[in-house]
């Protein structure tokens, strides 16, 4: 049989495979030298710029100083010379557009007669400030009619510039926002940038309040650690849903799974070994803080995470991230996976984004200290934190609603689709004394003694950690644990400035005034404890009992992205964005649909590839196979030897129940309209002929499978 071929010729391929050599050399090069070298730096800037120029380009980024068009004149001059010094004969303006993925455009540094003089065209202050792609190819989310295709893109000077090299030459790459010509948001970044503006102002409200003087500029920080698939490429290749959907559509379990947690933290494989180290090469070029890479839960699953950095600038970086994970798998033979559900059964994979706020003289304002019930201001940032998780709790569900991400949430292993609060034991053990009428005490961290003399004591943190909630306060920091592997971090972000901007405004308006403070502190705390507490969950956020409890303090369980998606466009939602000018009503009607939208193609495509996949791939194979079997009884039977027909009947069975299977799916799929009829008759009529074909699987001869098989992808590197 010819398929026979494709998936064990890809096999032996791998096992025959000749490793990548050695292209990182940290010896030679050392990080430090690594390091920001492909980034027009603040270092480079200093070097380039005239100390005046360089000042006002420190202000803007530091605290928000509009920028003049001289200035951006002299910084565009400096970027041209510092890029193609660099070997860069392009320059790109790249924008984040609500697909969740990264754009980019050309454009030559050269212009016309002058390509291959000496002159280097115009890159003026102009050019570098604004581009002009054309929009009408972006979801837009009824924003515009499609003639009208301007949209515009604005440097944005906070998140540096960068080389990107390829194989053939080097782009100077311009992180930007993308609007309209009407002026609305097109993109992910100004949203965020904006968020960033409303929490600032809200911050330093409440921090003069706490008696500083001479407050710097607030900053939201984030640190997304990424988790990801590695399979070799070759399977890739050889799957289409893989290829085209991003997951497995079929699949039967293997007989090894995940079962034995051999895999978490276990041992780097060597050949991923070398492509984290290529990784790690690449993004410290690009200025991108990697620090922490590992063996995730499931079999063939890691996670890296980068050092914290400005919310904006954390998130092109994980943008950009994603991309080199992808660029440098490629080159190791390796396909990098970014669905939150490639496989069934096991674990699937997300992006845990670490949340704070800070500035440089107050520090991160969600450090607690050692004595957090002391610590008022801290109380007072982490109790507005509380009241803007449960006020829009929908908002942070429906922000972290995508198709990929509706295998995860809710299942057995994942955050649940209930978004709840974990404080741990120290936290949670003050707000309970703040309800019951003021913290007089916290619990200490001690000691732990492990046992053994030669270890050192360890200082044991005052709270557990607790890997089943969604949101969780992880020490100095919120941990958002839900959003999706392959969902881009600007949007929950976005969402998280504006709800504790909300917070802190409305906990300043009534500090604000008061005749004495530390009294106001006490009332606005207890007040968000009695009316919000009901957040906070620090037991299993997968039990059942959860799910019961939750129901009961009336938190919302919103399952899908079908039922989540709505609460964009809520009057409540709305009126929080427009409130602190970081998205109109129209912008996010416009993200709601376009959530809708991109759901709804994801699932087309995934239905679309389940129908050619069974009709093509497996039902040749499985009715050839009943045609072997049945040839087989009648020879058996003739020459008057025993013979079963069990195994004949069965897949017969199934090869008459795919054919209904496929058929019933075209029929559910054509007639699916609105988005509910995606989640709950085109995903089950697609379950279901999966079900028919992961049972095929277990009946048919090893050598005519198709399909490259869990077992296979999960384990051979
Ligand atoms: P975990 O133990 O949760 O897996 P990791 O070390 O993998 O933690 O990642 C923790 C992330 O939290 C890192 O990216 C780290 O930089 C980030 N982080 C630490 N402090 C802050 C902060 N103040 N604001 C935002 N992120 C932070
Ligand atoms: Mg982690």
């Amino acid at each position: 049989m010819s398929t026979l071929t494709g998936r064990l010729s890809a096999i032996a391929s791998i096992a025959g495979r000749t490793p990548t050599g050695a292209t990182v050399n940290f010896s030679e090069e050392s990080p430090r030298t690594v390091f920001g070298s492909s980034t027009f730096s603040l270092a480079v800037m200093k070097e380039k710029l005239k100390p005046d120029t360089y000042a006002s380009v420190l202000s803007t980024i530091k605290s928000g100083q509009k920028l003049s068009e001289a200035v951006a004149d002299e910084v565009a001059d400096a970027m041209r010379l510092w890029a193609v010094s660099k070997g860069a004969t392009h320059y790109a303006h790249v924008f984040y557009p609500l697909t969740g993925a990264s754009a980019e455009k050309h454009d030559s540094f050269y212009e016309g007669s002058e390509c291959g003089g000496e002159a280097i065209s115009k890159f003026k202050g102009k050019t570098l400030i604004q581009g002009e792609p054309d929009a009408s190819s972006f979801p837009n989310g009824g924003i515009r009619a499609t003639h009208r295709a301007r949209g515009y893109t604005a440097w944005d000077i906070t998140s540096p510039a960068y080389i990107l090299e390829s194989g053939n030459g080097t782009t100077l790459c311009i992180p930007t926002s993308f609007v309209s010509w009407t002026g609305e948001a097109l993109d992910t970044k100004t949203p965020l940038l904006k968020s960033m503006q409303a929490l600032n102002k809200q911050a330093q409200r409440i921090l003069s309040l706490f008696g500083h003087k001479e407050i710097a500029h607030v900053s939201a920080t984030a640190g997304p650690e990424q988790e990801y698939f590695l399979i070799d490429k070759t399977f890739f290749y050889s799957r289409p849903d893989l290829l085209a959907a991003g997951r497995s559509l079929f699949g039967a379990q293997p007989p090894k799974g995940q079962e034995f947690e051999d895999h978490y933290f276990g041992a780097i494989p060597e050949r991923v070994l070398a492509f984290m180290y290529e990784v790690d090469r690449e993004l410290y070029r690009l200025g991108i803080p990697s620090k922490t890479r590992h063996n995730e839960v499931a079999p063939g699953q890691f996670e890296i995470a980068p050092l914290f950095e400005s919310a904006n600038v954390a998130a092109d970086h994980q943008q950009l991230t994603m991309t080199v994970l992808k660029k440098v798998a490629d080159k190791h033979g390796l396909a990098c996976i970014l669905h939150e559900k490639p496989f069934a059964g096991v674990n699937g994979s997300g992006k845990h984004v670490n949340w704070s706020l800070g500035n440089a003289t107050q520090g991160n304002l969600l450090d607690p200290g050692d004595t957090p019930h002391e610590n008022a201001q801290f109380l007072v940032f982490a109790g507005a934190v509380i009241r803007a998780v449960d006020k829009y709790a929908k908002l942070l569900r429906a922000v972290i609603a995508t198709a990929g991400n509706d295998h995860r949430l809710g299942a057995n292993e994942a955050p649940p689709a209930i978004i709840s609060v974990y404080l741990g034991d120290q936290l949670a053990d003050v707000f309970d004394q703040i309800k019951g009428g003021g913290a007089t005490n916290s619990r200490q961290r001690g000691k732990l003694n492990i046992g053994v003399d030669v270890l050192p004591e360890l200082p044991k943190d005052a709270g557990d950690r607790n890997r089943t909630s969604p949101f969780a306060f992880t020490g100095n920091r919120f941990e958002f644990r839900a959003v999706g592997s392959n969902q881009t971090i600007g949007t929950a972000l976005s969402a998280l400035n504006t709800i504790l901007t909300d917070s802190l405004d409305y906990i300043a308006g009534k500090l604000e005034g008061a005749p004495d403070l530390n009294v106001a502190i006490q009332n606005v705390l207890k007040e968000i404890v009695d009316e919000h507490g009901k957040v906070i969950f620090n037991g299993n956020g997968y039990s059942q009992e959860w799910h019961a409890e939750a129901a009961t303090r009336g938190l919302p369980n919103l399952k899908t992205a079908a039922d989540a998606l709505p609460a964009y466009a809520s009057h409540e939602v709305v009126e929080v964005f427009e409130r602190y000018g970081v998205l109109s009503e129209a912008e996010l009607h416009s993200r709601f649909e376009i959530a809708v939208e991109q759901y709804i193609k994801q699932i087309n495509v995934e239905a679309n590839l389940v129908c050619e996949i069974a009709q093509t791939k497996i039902f040749p194979v499985a009715s050839a196979y009943a045609t072997t079997l049945a040839d087989s009884v009648t020879k058996l039977k003739s020459a008057g030897v025993a013979t079963s027909t069990a195994t004949l009947s069965k897949v017969a069975a199934l090869v008459v129940e795919l054919e209904g299977d496929i058929t019933a799916l075209k029929e559910i799929h054509s007639a699916a309209g609105e988005i509910t009829d995606w989640t709950f008759k085109v995903l089950p009529a697609m379950l279901k002929t999966r079900k028919t074909v992961d049972a095929l699987e277990a009946l048919l001869p090893d050598e005519v499978w198709p399909l490259p098989t869990y077992q296979e992808m999960l384990f051979i590197k």
